[in-house]
């Protein structure tokens, strides 16, 4: 180990997880799944290890029955259409064709077995892919901007900069051993496309007047986080040029190896500790390690669209569009993605970009192509013109596959979109975030209407219901959203949302969006 495993000093901060993170470090799982447990198969697999399968990016499924779930990172969810092949043609050979975008712009497999993991690696780094922390104490996917390099609106283009983050710290065994998962997001958007303030670590866009004259580069929030107990990340005062992104990264995720808590699981995200230290006390201890940097200089963010891009619309580079579609909660398949990749090659810049919705985007469409594209067979079904409340809900995995759901949602969600649509007319569009227990894998605390999955007594024994909370917003106005008293049957969901949307339909004022009612 490179570097004194401070915490390791006082055991009695440490939960019993801790231990076996320090007696063998997760990243040493990959090789015992490819040299061990491929071949002796599930049963072999000890409970210590099992939680490492983590750090390889691959989790036990529901029912725990030898099937596995796997993650892969894709940065700022910007891939090529060779990797989406590569990912297509192992969905259709392990994972019974299934394939979910996830709110970290990750893809996400079903079904796998252990025997398969070997060749899926091999698979994936064949074409530059890699589920390798993308689960795990350490740091996961980093989110960015979707449309990086193609947006009108962004600031600067953070392809290279994501890029070199990522590889710092991937497989970093400096940084493999973290008290609990850390997330980062970098975008110059000013639109907060990759949702800043619910990362552990988060760069926006913002300008600075040095030596007379105005730099571009990024302000810095620390210590976001959803889950039971949510955090909006609070910004730094400091102005970070593009060249010392990767050095503030290394000097926070060293804050939070070393002074991050450890004695229990709940209360290890580093938004705890900064809760804690407030973020005068951090910014010293991070100048601390890292040199001194300029004071914060003007935040760039506007507003922010809820990371929605659905339908056509110009690039920065003149004659060219993107196409935004909608990915009904998220899941895709394999056939799909072979479509898609096909378009991307054919009339776009062959790349798929993935967005913390759960969409997907097309780009670099020359504009006297972009009709032969809305003809494709595959946008009937990933419409660029989804209705009203299917383009806009968001659902976790949820008790189908997820060991740790109470209830289930993913089929429900898409039930209650389609009822709305159904049933209600509306001229704006409502956020619907649908999650199966409090971790909130689904983000539900920044949805319009968040639906937090629990269970209730009824004479017929315990039934699946749902908190419903309302107003989250990101942006200039962020806030989480509100809990309302009671709960709802999860066959009665639609129908109470159908009167809620009509109650704040007649009672809104002209100028108040839902956030504000
Ligand atoms: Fe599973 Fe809960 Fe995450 Fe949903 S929010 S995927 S139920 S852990």
């Amino acid at each position: 180990m490179a570097y004194e495993a401070v915490w390791m000093k006082d055991p009695s901060k440490l939960n019993k997880i801790e231990f076996a993170k320090h007696e063998k470090d997760g990243l040493d799982v990959i090789r015992t799944i490819i040299e061990e447990y491929a071949h002796k198969g599930y049963d072999a697999i000890d409970a210590d290890d099992m939680n490492r399968f983590k750090w390889a990016g691959v989790y036990e499924q529901k029912p725990r029955d030898g099937h596995f779930m796997m993650r892969i990172r894709i940065n700022q969810g910007v891939m090529t259409s060779e990797q989406a092949r590569g990912l297509a043609s192992i969905a259709r050979d392990y994972g019974r064709g299934l394939i979910d975008v996830t709110t970290r712009q990750a893809i996400q497999y079903h079904w796998l077995r252990v025997e398969q993991l070997p060749d899926i690696f091999k698979r994936l780094e064949a074409v530059g892919l890699y589920s390798f922390e993308a689960c795990g104490d350490c740091p996961r996917t980093i989110v960015g901007n979707p449309l990086a390099g193609i947006d009108k609106d962004e600031f600067m283009d953070t392809t290279e900069l994501v890029e070199q983050v990522n590889d710092y710290f991937l497989m970093n065994r400096d940084f493999s051993n973290l008290p609990r998962k850390y997330k980062m997001s970098i975008s110059s958007s000013i639109y907060n496309n990759a949702n800043a303030e619910i990362n552990d670590l988060a760069f926006v866009p913002a300008t600075k007047v040095i030596d007379g004259e105005e730099v571009r580069g990024f302000h810095a929030y620390v210590g976001g986080g959803l889950s039971a107990k949510p955090h909006l990340a609070q910004e730094l005062d400091l102005f970070v040029r593009p060249e010392d992104v990767l050095k503030v990264a290394i000097g926070v995720t060293t804050i939070f190896r070393d002074y991050g808590y450890r004695q229990k699981r709940h209360h290890a995200r580093l938004k705890f500790l900064v809760a804690d230290w407030g973020v005068e006390k951090f910014k010293a201890k991070l100048l601390e390690l890292i040199g001194d940097m300029p004071d914060a200089g003007e935040n760039k963010i506007v507003g922010w669209k809820g990371v929605y891009f659905d339908g056509v619309h110009p690039q920065r580079q003149e004659g060219y569009s993107y196409i935004g579609l909608n990915v009904p909660v998220g899941r895709t398949n394999a056939e799909e993605f072979d479509q898609l990749a096909e378009l991307a090659d054919t009339y776009g810049d062959g790349k798929i970009r993935t967005t913390m919705t759960q969409n997907i985007i097309l780009a670099g469409i020359a504009d006297e192509n972009v009709e032969r594209v809305l003809q494709a067979p595959v946008l009937q079904r990933l419409s660029p013109k989804p209705k009203h409340f299917m383009s806009r809900t968001v659902s976790c995995t949820g008790n189908e596959f997820c060991n740790l759901a109470i209830v289930e949602t993913k089929e429900r969600a898409r039930r209650v979109a389609q009822y709305l649509d159904d049933h209600v007319e509306l001229d704006e569009k409502i956020r619907i975030h649908m999650i199966g227990c409090p971790n909130s894998c689904g983000q539900k605390h920044i949805a319009d209407i968040g639906l937090q999955g629990t269970l209730v007594k009824t004479p017929d024994g315990m039934v699946d219901a749902f908190d419903i909370a309302v107003g989250g917003i990101l942006g200039p106005d962020a806030q989480f959203n509100k809990a309302l008293k009671g709960r709802v049957k999860g066959d009665e969901v639609g129908p109470v949302l159908a009167e809620l949307v009509a109650f704040y339909k007649a009672e809104r004022t002209d100028s108040e969006s839902f956030h504000q009612f």
